[in-house]
């Protein structure tokens, strides 16, 4: 499952973290997860709770935040946000996008013990 896999990065993610800023605990995490990432939120909260358990991060808060991505519009030229793959270009209506951002998970902010 994509979405545990993803949650089994975060948690190492979040080790390494605790150990430069020497924290004990993970209390809150704020994600940003790119539109183009192919990650359902719901299930990434789920494998994230079931992943975390007796970790650092166990029972810590998970906030998702959604966030545009980005794509270059080859026919006009312009950088724009689209919301998914196949999006038209907002500007010229045209289909030949390259996406060239939101396809990541960002850690935004961790509260932390
Ligand atoms: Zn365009």
């Amino acid at each position: 499952m994509h979405e545990l896999s993803l949650a089994r990065a975060l948690l190492t993610q979040l080790a390494a973290e605790a150990e430069r800023h020497a924290f004990a605990r993970v209390l809150r995490v704020k994600l940003a997860i790119g539109a183009l990432g192919h990650v359902d939120p719901d299930a990434l909260a789920f494998a994230f709770e079931v992943a975390s358990k007796g970790t650092l991060a166990a029972g810590a808060a998970l906030d998702i935040e959604r966030v545009a991505g980005a794509a270059h519009c080859l026919g006009c030229g312009a950088d724009v946000a689209v919301h998914g793959r196949g999006d038209f270009c907002p500007k010229c209506g045209g289909g030949h996008l390259v996406v060239t951002g939101g396809e990541d998970m960002k850690i935004r902010e961790l509260e932390v013990a």
